[in-house]
């Protein structure tokens, strides 16, 4: 989850995108340029205490881009198709 979708989403079921760390860092850690290192995303991920919820969702709406619940993109596709 993201700052920019936390300020822009708003629904009683999102409620938990309050706790999002991410939303305190700004989302350019979570989106960098292709190519860059997610590991700064990731060590954030891994201190925020909605990440299950936060990479449930990712999955759920098939977000394509960025760091979501401490996984990149293809760390999502790559659980997708081990889960079928
Ligand atoms: S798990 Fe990562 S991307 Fe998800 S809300 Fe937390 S800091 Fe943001």
């Amino acid at each position: 989850m993201h700052i920019d979708t936390i300020t822009t989403v708003t629904s009683p079921e999102l409620d938990w995108q309050q706790e999002a760390l991410c939303a305190q860092t700004g989302a350019d850690f979570f989106f960098p340029e292709p190519g860059s290192s997610v590991r700064e995303a990731k060590r954030i991920c891994g201190l925020c205490p909605i990440r299950s919820a936060c990479l449930e969702y990712a999955l759920d709406n098939d977000e394509r881009f960025g760091v979501w619940g401490g996984l990149s993109e293809k760390e999502r596709l790559a659980l997708r198709r081990t889960s079928r």
